[in-house]
């Protein structure tokens, strides 16, 4: 196991890594930008090194000065929680070459899948069911078209460098193809450095489903389940139940079984999840996660498992505490993202929170950095926190929802909190009735 580990991240994430470590006995080192010197997981660290200015690019991405880091506090793992370097192949090499070991996959594995098009041939290999499309990369606008008349319109435009919901565009007939290929392939090459894009069919009124895996560095891999996160703004998750209320126990160990095979066979290590839309009855991947999602603990809530746990242990050679057959899901988990941001318009509200309350008592989890008085500084993305509520089944579930949104007191900034107090009195949220354009249009409409 692990003597000392450094923990590669900001906020609630830190703050959930470390907390982890000191449950395994493991020391704790943060980094921290000038931005964050008063952050919580600073103040619970075993030892804390600032790293640099504000902006990520000079802190939080600058791979010399947390190997240096490392390197002064002797830590011998580092955790990357998610963003920042989580999915950065070249970090992971870096710390390989330090002989410090990253919490997370082989830096080939994070290469394969943040190639979406390499990650999707792939998925295919591996017997994973993928949206129909392209093979690879498509730059000819006659082959765009032989292909979109092939899968059928609409279509969807997607860069393979992309993600976070960017350099994605949607043609509905042959007329709009030439102009989004043309804005796909320049907005990618703008925002990635890179502009292959390929063709998929574009499903309509698909949910997100995505599978959470394990591979346990040994050649063997397992499932936890699955997740459901079509509530979504702007290609962003905003809401997230495990399990998810469209499928049932067979679809479900279906799903989980080609998932945990297609990992075995990678040779995968650590936590991944493998992303599906779903629709008429039918998964079809669309990418996979080499990292810890945000969302992970509404898997924690069903199956009991830290996730976090598992990642420390299967990285340092010790592979899973756990075997497919110990994998239980009890009752219903709902995981509402809080935002320091405008209910409605969703620009972000940075400041200093005057008073900070968070609900209690049975199957409540609140993931946060933040406390009463602290300073949101404007650099980073806008999470403040996540409710995570468990209940023996969804109903249960949604009324503790309920009862723990009105506790909650976030004052001095703006917050999504709002939103959440009025999805949770939402019928077709209640009926669990929902597609991956349901948030969008309760948006537009304003109710
Ligand atoms: P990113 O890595 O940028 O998040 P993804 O491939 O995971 O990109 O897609 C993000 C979201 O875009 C999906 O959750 C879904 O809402 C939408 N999307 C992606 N591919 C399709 C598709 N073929 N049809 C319909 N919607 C899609």
């Amino acid at each position: 196991m692990f003597q000392k580990i450094l923990i590669a991240n900001r906020g609630e994430i830190a703050l959930r890594v470390l907390r982890a470590c000191k449950e395994l006995g493991i020391q704790t080192v943060v980094v921290h930008s000038t931005a964050d010197a008063d952050a919580m997981h600073v103040r619970l660290a075993d030892e804390s090194v600032c790293i640099g200015p504000p902006p990520s690019r000079d802190s939080y991405l600058n791979i010399h000065q947390i190997v240096a880091a490392c390197e002064i506090t002797g830590a011998d793992a580092v955790h990357p929680g998610y963003g920042f370097l989580s999915e950065n192949a070249k970090f992971s090499d870096i710390l390989a070459a330090h002989n410090i070991t990253f919490i997370g996959p082989t830096g080939d594995h994070i290469r394969i899948m943040g190639d979406k098009i390499e990650a999707k041939r792939t998925a295919k290999r591996l017997g994973i069911p993928v949206v129909p499309g392209s093979d690879g990369a498509v730059t000819e606008e006659k082959d765009a078209k032989r292909i979109a008349a092939e899968i059928g319109y609409p279509v969807i435009i997607k860069a393979s460098a992309g993600g976070g919901g960017r350099g994605m565009k949607v043609a509905h007939t042959e007329a709009d193809l030439e102009v989004a290929l043309q804005t796909a392939r320049s907005e990618a090459g703008a925002a990635f450095g890179d502009d292959a894009v390929y063709i998929e069919k574009y499903l309509q009124k698909p949910r997100h489903i995505e599978v959470q895996v394990f591979g346990d560095g040994f050649g063997r891999g397992v499932h936890f389940g699955e997740r459901d996160c079509s509530l979504q703004r702007r290609h962003q998750k905003v809401w997230e139940e495990a399990n998810s209320p469209a499928l049932n126990a067979e679809e479900r160990s279906r799903i989980g079984d080609i998932c945990a095979k297609a990992i075995a066979d990678l040779g995968y290590s650590g936590a991944g999840t493998i992303e599906f839309l779903y629709e008429n009855g039918e998964f079809y991947f669309i990418e996979m996660n080499t990292r810890l999602q945000v969302e992970h603990p509404v898997t924690e809530a069903i199956t009991g498992i830290d996730l976090v746990h598992e990642q420390i242990r299967v990285a340092s050679g010790g592979g899973l505490s756990v075997k497919q057959e110990d994998i239980r899901f009890q009752g219903h988990a709902i995981e509402c993202r809080i935002n320091a941001e405008d209910p409605r318009t969703f620009t972000p509200s940075p400041g200093t929170i005057t008073h900070f309350h968070t609900p209690g008592g049975l199957g409540i989890r609140v993931d946060s950095g933040v406390y009463s008085g602290y300073k949101i500084p404007p650099y980073y993305d806008s999470l403040i926190g996540k409710l995570i509520v468990h209940g023996r089944n969804r109903v249960e579930c949604m009324m503790r929802l309920r009862r723990a949104l009105d506790e909650f007191v976030v004052d001095g900034i703006k917050t999504t909190l709002p939103l959440f107090r009025d999805l949770v009195g939402n019928a077709d949220i209640a009926n669990g009735d929902y597609d991956i354009h349901w948030l969008e249009k309760y948006l537009a409409k304003g109710e």
